[in-house]
């Protein structure tokens, strides 16, 4: 197998790097005959850190070839690590493996509670259970996913309860993930100390600081509220009734106070079509996040926080290459020059 080699600017740094994929694994040795893919500006990969590939539509099982095509999708846009907080069900041994799959984490199917969340979606254990089966999760796979909250009206999971369940699937050595999309859940997860609130909705901006002190992260997958947000007020009528607005409203407010607070924040885009995360990405700095700051959620930020090193010596050998600095030109985001995913490139 011929060795790759990149040679440019690495980021976050800009500080000019040259590196050769030792099979899966970078050293700034040369290799002698190795071949020079790309030279440009480099990023160990994007990393979506939000995302449920493998079912075309809400409720439908897991499906192998919607997955395959989802995951390829991830890779061609430059995403060489995903976190699926949630599938359509257990994945496929070759999930994250695969030559044409990016790197992924995951939590298995989401866990909620009864009468809440999609259905046909998801596991609704009795509260009782609740912190076994997250635990349960948690140990096979790294991560939990429990949906906290849902609909208008719908109960809160109670705090003691998640604290529980928190305190289960940290003594199993994993992190839990909970959705939310009300105020009220956003206190309850940061009360009971979970790893990462998703979309964070309607949450306190009070509570950012708390959250930046416990490192619990926000992945706010703020594109796809955007959207929603967009469709719900074209129609004046519908705005009008909408439990939606308000916090969707504030979202963008929210995000970029969570990164001026020192929260993770980590880019997610949540729903289809796959591949989106320059989306997520254009979404951050219109919020008034840097471009800095916002290609960090979408890259060295979330790759450090899901465990994996950046573009040094001995790390896993991801990369993507730009023929300019994505933070100066972030139209270069939607054109990379190169994909390098385990030491083989991809495109
Ligand atoms: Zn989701």
């Amino acid at each position: 197998m011929t060795v790759l080699r990149v040679r440019g600017f690495g980021l976050p740094d800009g500080e000019p790097i040259d590196l050769y994929a030792d099979g899966d694994r970078w050293t700034t040795d040369p290799v002698p005959g190795a071949e020079l893919v790309a030279e440009g500006w480099i990023l160990p990969g994007l990393v979506d850190a939000h995302t449920h590939p493998g079912a075309e539509k809400p409720g439908q099982p897991l499906d192998d070839g919607v997955l395959k095509e989802d995951l390829r999708a991830h890779l061609d846009s430059g995403v060489t690590l995903i976190r699926s907080p949630g599938l359509a069900g257990d994945p496929p041994d070759w999930f994250g493996q695969a030559e044409e799959s990016p790197r992924a984490v995951h939590a298995g199917p989401w866990i909620a509670q009864h009468g809440q969340f999609m259905e046909g979606w998801g596991r609704r254990p009795a509260p009782a259970d609740l912190p076994d089966v997250a635990a349960a999760q948690a140990a096979r796979t790294g991560w939990a996913k429990v949906v906290i909250d849902w609909k208008p009206g719908d109960d809160v999971m109670p705090v003691e309860l998640l604290r529980e369940a928190v305190r289960r699937v940290h003594a199993a050595g994993g992190r839990l993930a909970v959705h939310s999309q009300h105020g009220a859940g956003g206190a309850v997860a940061v009360e009971a100390g979970v790893d990462s609130v998703e979309h964070g909705m309607g949450l306190d901006p009070a509570l950012l600081p708390r959250m930046a002190e416990q490192g619990i992260a926000l992945t706010p997958t703020l594109s796809v509220i955007t959207a929603a947000l967009a469709q719900i007020t074209a129609d004046p009528e519908r705005a009008g009734k909408s439990w939606y607005v308000p916090g969707a409203a504030a979202h963008a407010r929210l995000t970029a106070a969570a990164v001026e607070a020192g929260v993770t924040v980590l880019a997610g885009t949540d729903t289809r079509p796959h591949g989106g995360i320059a989306l997520e990405i254009r979404a951050l700095v219109a919020a008034g996040v840097s471009p800095h700051e916002a290609i960090a959620a979408a890259s060295w930020t979330a790759r450090a926080y899901l465990g994996l090193p950046g573009l040094v010596d001995g790390a896993p050998a991801d990369a993507v290459v730009f023929d300019a600095d994505p933070r100066a030109d972030l139209s270069q985001l939607d054109k990379p020059r190169a994909v390098i995913i385990r030491g083989r490139r991809r495109r």
